[in-house]
């Protein structure tokens, strides 16, 4: 009797937890449990894993909540695959906060990470306050800026994803000043990306009236902004309804 063949499977998405450090407004999993992934079941995934590759090199793409809350499920995982002699690569959805150069230098030799997405959302003051993380009395921002200069100076590709609703418009063609400061890292990959349009939950309506003419308006800023960058904003993609972080 024929049997189907086992199906192979090498992309993978794992969250590691629904728990984050942040409090954005606009976070698509605001009131949901915060539930880690248990190392048991980590450890499980790591057999998963290993159990479909065929053999073949594996893509695990972190995300949370945020993921570096649950770094022991990701060691788990990345050291059950090794130990089986399954090659693997890595990316993470990150805001960036938790990384420091101890946790970097683990990331990439230990979970083969190349490249973190972090979202900005604006300037120092426009982000700290959209993301009103947990923390009393330090400025993430910052914290998030340094952290983007040592993932860049370890080899390691950041995209910058901006997401756009109307409290923060404005700010965002502002945005450019900041840009240079990072672009200044040297030629590691990096380009504002995904730009991403949101509601708050204060207001169901903040939309301009007129939408189209509004997000036309947004891009044609966006691209001015970043003209001359590596990767600029193409007039036909990047402005999306999606609420991910
Ligand atoms: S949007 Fe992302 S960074 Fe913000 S609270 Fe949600 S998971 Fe955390």
């Amino acid at each position: 009797m024929l049997r189907p063949a086992a199906k192979i499977i090498t992309d993978y998405t794992i969250f590691t937890t629904t728990d984050c450090n942040a409090r954005c407004f606009y976070c698509f999993e605001k009131n949901a449990a915060r539930i880690p992934m248990s190392p048991g079941s980590a450890e499980k995934t790591a057999g998963f894993i290993a159990g479909h590759c065929g053999g073949n090199e594996v893509s695990i793409s972190w995300f949370g909540g945020e993921p570096l809350y649950n770094m022991e499920a990701i060691d788990i995982i990345c050291r059950g695959l090794r130990e089986r002699g399954i090659p693997f690569n890595s990316k993470i959805v990150s805001n960036g906060y938790l990384f420091d150069r101890e946790i970097i230098g683990r990331a990439k030799v230990d979970w083969e990470l190349r490249s973190v997405q972090i979202t900005l959302d604006g300037t120092e003051d426009v982000y700290n306050k959209a993301k009103a993380y947990i923390y009393k009395g330090v400025n993430a921002f910052r914290r998030v800026i340094g952290n983007i200069h040592l993932l860049l100076d370890a080899g390691i590709a950041v995209d910058i994803r901006l997401n756009i609703d109307t409290y923060n418009a404005d700010n965002l063609t502002a945005f450019k000043e900041v840009y240079p400061e990072i672009e200044a890292c040297g030629d590691c990959p990096l380009y504002p990306d995904c730009f991403r349009l949101v509601k708050c939950d204060e207001c169901r309506n903040c939309f301009p009236e007129n939408r189209a003419d509004w997000l036309s308006q947004m891009r044609y800023e966006m691209r001015s902004a970043f003209y001359g960058r590596r990767k600029i904003v193409s007039p036909n993609e990047a402005i999306t309804d999606s609420k991910l972080c």
